[in-house]
């Protein structure tokens, strides 16, 4: 039984049922009846019940936004603006392109193929498995979900332990909407739940959480060969220049850092001020962290951390950090913390670049800052972790903030703003380096759920083709054909010669 703690009043608010591990297999073989017939739909059809599941997500909103806000701490807007808000305008995005995004596309035949046809087709791939995280538990399970159900696959989620009512609410939601049996299935439980899953075969995995977790899954998949999806951590840096609407960069750094308590895989995990403005900033910044409620009322900017173990590590990394020259800007240091999940905003300076609060990723309320003294020098320290998801450029310049943002090695930038590239669904989303293996979002959000299927049609009416046998006699003609074709101007004349030549060899 999954006991679920409200994070941010410690009182238990239900008990979610494990699955058993002894109905892995019962869910894969229903995964598979059901995706018989569910692949045979149309598009169009299939995104009719994602229009039902919008209907109901739409009618029930404000009682999905408390339970999200319940399980997670987070405060109810954020459940509203950054939870069901996506899975809403991903709902419109899927049903609005899937059809355009997966029906067979017409591509260009070469020559040498002369009288073919080819096109690309998009054949869904069969069980998805999704595991999901904590920190956005409905957006994050429920955009790849509808993007798998959108492209003719059948869903298993496994949601997190750490939030299961929203795991359940999940569950509910597509019970309701009607989605015919076995097409989503829903296993509650831990780790132990989602490695004998994952050990169960899917066709696909679609995992969101830590690196750590990332990688293991990936070599469970890798004895099968099973295609994956890895969206994992991010240590996201923001960059303001001195020509920055200084303004605008504090409010929008004190959002990019604190929003959900800093839970974000991309969240601005460091600042990176140029030099000359570097005290005018910080006062900013410091002015607008004073401004925001911590809380878990309609009213609340913060709410509270979700996950106990994470506070263990923001209480190291910055023990650290404050143990090797670091200055606390806000906050508390650890030992004045008070008991409970919700954590101080803290802003450290005075960092250096080997810090565990600068190399590893806090997921939590914490923004150490630190001056930059020209262009080159900060895309070499943003450059400079494991990680690459997100990132942020803050200045007046566009050209400037252009050719920054191409330089960093990141699987989004946001120019004068944070974090909103993952609220576009019609760009990719994934990470570099650590961040991640793969996109979702975009074209490749649904593609990725598909064998990409190459298909070349002849209409059957010739003998033969000039590559079949027999070769007798044709090297010396080829070597003529292809030299005449593949020169630097191509010779028409002497092409047509010698392919008739070659036609006459069969
Ligand atoms: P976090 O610490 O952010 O929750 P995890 O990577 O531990 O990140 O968890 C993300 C998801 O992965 C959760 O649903 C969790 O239950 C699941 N999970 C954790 N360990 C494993 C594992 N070994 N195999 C499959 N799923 C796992």
């Amino acid at each position: 039984m999954l006991t679920v703690i409200a994070p941010a009043t410690g009182k238990q608010i239900g008990d979610i049922p494990e699955t058993p591990l002894s109905q892995v297999d019962i869910f894969y073989q229903k995964g598979k009846t059901a995706f018989l017939q569910w692949s045979k739909l149309t598009v169009l059809e299939r995104a009719k019940y994602l229009l039902k599941l919008k209907i109901i997500i739409v009618e029930q909103m404000e009682g999905i936004a408390k339970i999200i806000s319940e399980d997670t701490g987070k405060v109810v807007t954020e459940a509203l603006i950054a939870d069901i808000m996506p899975t809403l305008d991903g709902i419109d995005h899927i049903t609005k392109h899937g059809e355009k995004i997966l029906k067979r596309q017409k591509v260009k035949t070469p020559l040498l193929l002369i009288g073919k046809k080819s096109f690309i087709e998009y054949m869904p791939r069969g069980v998805v498995l999704i595991i999901s995280p904590w920190n956005y538990p409905m957006q994050l399970a429920m955009v790849p979900m509808l993007s798998a159900l959108a492209a003719g696959n059948t869903v298993i989620l496994k949601p997190s332990e750490v939030t299961p009512l929203v795991g359940k609410c999940i569950e509910d939601l597509f019970i309701k909407a009607g989605f015919p049996e076995g097409v989503v299935q829903v296993a509650h439980g831990g780790k132990e739940v989602g490695a004998a899953f994952t050990n169960g075969k899917p066709d696909y995995i679609f995992f969101t959480g830590s690196v750590r977790t990332g990688k293991i899954i990936q070599q469970v998949a890798a004895k099968d060969l099973i295609p994956t999806t890895l969206e994992l951590g991010g240590k996201d840096p923001m960059i303001v220049f001195a020509d920055a609407h200084l303004e605008r960069a504090a409010k929008g750094a004190a959002w990019a850092a604190f929003t959900n308590s800093g839970q974000v895989c991309m969240s601005a995990e460091r600042l990176y001020v140029e030099k000359t403005i570097f005290p005018q900033f910080l006062s900013l910044l410091k002015k607008e962290i004073m401004d925001l409620k911590q809380g878990n009322d309609q009213e609340a900017d913060v709410g509270s951390m979700t996950f106990p173990a994470q506070l263990q590590i923001v209480k190291d990394q910055l023990e650290d950090a404050l143990s090797n020259g670091a200055q606390l800007e806000t906050g508390l240091p650890p030992e004045k913390w008070a008991k409970g999940m919700f954590l101080p905003l803290t802003v450290v300076t005075n960092v250096n670049h080997q810090m565990k609060i600068i190399q590893e990723e806090s997921f939590g309320p914490l923004l150490p800052v630190i001056p930059f003294e020209n262009e080159e020098e900060v895309i070499s320290l943003a450059n400079d972790t494991v990680y690459g998801l997100n990132a942020s450029v803050w200045t007046r310049d566009k050209e400037k903030a252009r050719r920054v943002a191409s330089k960093l090695v990141s699987g989004a930038v946001v120019i004068n703003d944070a974090i909103i590239s993952i609220a576009n669904h019609g760009l990719p989303f994934g990470g570099t380096k650590q961040s991640g293996i793969g996109r979702y979002h975009g074209e490749a959000g649904l593609r990725i759920f598909c064998h990409e299927k190459a298909i070349v049609e002849d209409n059957g009416q010739k003998k033969s083709e000039i590559h079949w046998y027999p070769y007798r006699g044709k090297f010396p003609l080829f070597l003529q054909l292809f030299k005449s074709y593949f020169q630097t101007n191509r010779d028409w004349v002497k092409f047509a010669q010698y392919y008739l030549r070659i036609l006459k060899k069969n």
